[in-house]
């Protein structure tokens, strides 16, 4: 670097130049995207199979000098096509750089930040605050910090289940009046699914926004869509990331109430949405039976893993999405000849993380409190899923 020679007592030092409140966040953590060759990637709930072939060729028809102009500022292609999927209007819906520029607009556009006029009071804190369950998406708590909200992080049940209202009323720590609530539905990490019966019920019991986090939904056996239509509270968050193998091009949506939507497309940006992610997305709603077919692999692929990985000695997570959550055996699950080998065996979580890296194979460990003990793993196709099984074999050696 050039030595350089201005009077740097007289200029500002950058680090004062930052709000207080960035200078304390601590970032999202992505899962790693590394170029490894040969690396089986099951660590970041993408789909292993490709967008359909007519998705392909509509990107590349389309990469032309048409590039210089600006795309469609609301995406109105898309939301017709979503509107008449779902049975809505094009007004009960926003698309978004991929649903987490949503999830982060919803906290701008309904949470005051803190300290807002009255924070001391509980009714005023619950104006402040973004609510969620624990453990659920990870982003959710960044997207407090931002904002300098208030976070009420309420654990679910330990197997992963969702509380009653009735229990949440017990335990006390739950606000019922939480200005925005976040609800991963089926949830990540566990992929536990959720009734819409239980939601439903939760969502009655809330006096402020509620958004369910839809990303997954499509691998579920069910879905709380109609409640976004019928409540005018209660917000649908969906992606055509994990889905429909899109993550690259950055495509989500909400649905809800046409007054929430209006208010959120104040606070958008004006050409939020790049063209060729919408032009892909409206392509994929064009060939559903495509992606209903890979859904149904990555059930079977699902449903497999499940039952290899339980004869193993893991405990799987019920899953109702496109990863599952697996605890490994008991350090002494698989003694073999005293308990001195036990350990040579199988070991933490973390452990297995590690094994599992070294011989290609990439999922995800959260060093958190809930979740310490659990890999997730994507489901990938029925070829990466033998080979995994087979990993897992040689590290328990049997
Ligand atoms: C992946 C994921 C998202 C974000 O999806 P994008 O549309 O790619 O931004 C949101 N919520 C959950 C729970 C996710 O796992």
């Amino acid at each position: 670097m050039p030595r350089v020679q201005l009077q740097n007592a007289r200029l500002p030092c950058p680090n004062r130049l930052i709000r207080p409140l960035i200078r304390r966040l601590q970032p999202y953590v992505p899962g790693e995207q590394p170029k490894v060759e040969g690396l089986i990637k099951l660590n970041t709930n993408e789909n292993p199979y490709p967008p359909a072939p007519s998705v392909l060729r509509a990107i590349r028809s389309a990469a032309d000098a048409r590039l210089r102009l600006y795309p469609n500022p609301t995406a109105d292609g898309l939301r017709y096509k979503l509107a008449k999927l779902y049975g809505c209007a094009p007004e009960n819906i926003i698309v978004g750089n991929g649903s987490d520029e949503l999830l982060e607009m919803a906290v701008r556009c309904f949470v005051e930040p803190s300290p807002c006029a009255s924070a001391r009071t509980p009714a005023g804190a619950a104006r402040c605050m973004v609510q969620y369950l624990t453990p659920s998406y990870s982003l959710y708590p960044v997207l407090a910090d931002m904002h300098g909200a208030i976070k009420n992080a309420v654990p679910l049940n330990p197997d992963f289940s969702l509380p009653s209202p009735q229990q949440l009323r017990r335990g006390s720590r739950w606000r019922f009046d939480a200005a925005l609530t976040f609800i991963t539905t089926p949830n990540a990490p566990s992929g536990r699914g959720y009734r819409t019966a239980e939601l439903e019920s939760l969502c009655r019991a809330q006096r402020g926004l509620v958004v369910l986090d839809e990303a997954y939904a499509e691998f579920a056996d069910e879905n709380a869509l109609a409640l976004a239509l019928k409540y005018p509270h209660v917000i649908v968050s969906r992606t055509f990331s994990k889905a429909y193998s899109l993550c690259f091009l950055r495509v989500g949506y909400f649905i809800g109430h046409p007054e929430l939507i209006a208010a959120l497309h104040k606070i958008r940006d004006s050409y939020n949405v790049n063209g060729l992610g919408q032009l892909a997305a409206e392509t994929t709603l064009d060939h559903l039976d495509y992606y209903s077919a890979n859904f149904g692999k990555i059930r079977a692929t699902r449903q497999w893993l499940t039952e290899q990985l339980t004869q193993l000695g893991f405990h799987v997570v019920p899953s109702q999405t496109n990863f599952i959550f697996v605890r490994p055996p008991d350090r002494t699950a698989h003694q073999r000849g005293g308990p001195n080998k036990a350990a040579r065996t199988s070991g933490s979580a973390e452990d297995w993380y590690y094994a599992l890296r070294e011989r290609k194979i990439l999922v995800r460990w959260f060093d958190q409190p809930q979740v310490r003990d659990y890999l997730r793993i994507t489901i990938g196709t029925p070829s990466q899923a033998r080979r995994l099984v087979q990993v897992v074999r040689e590290i328990l050696r049997c």
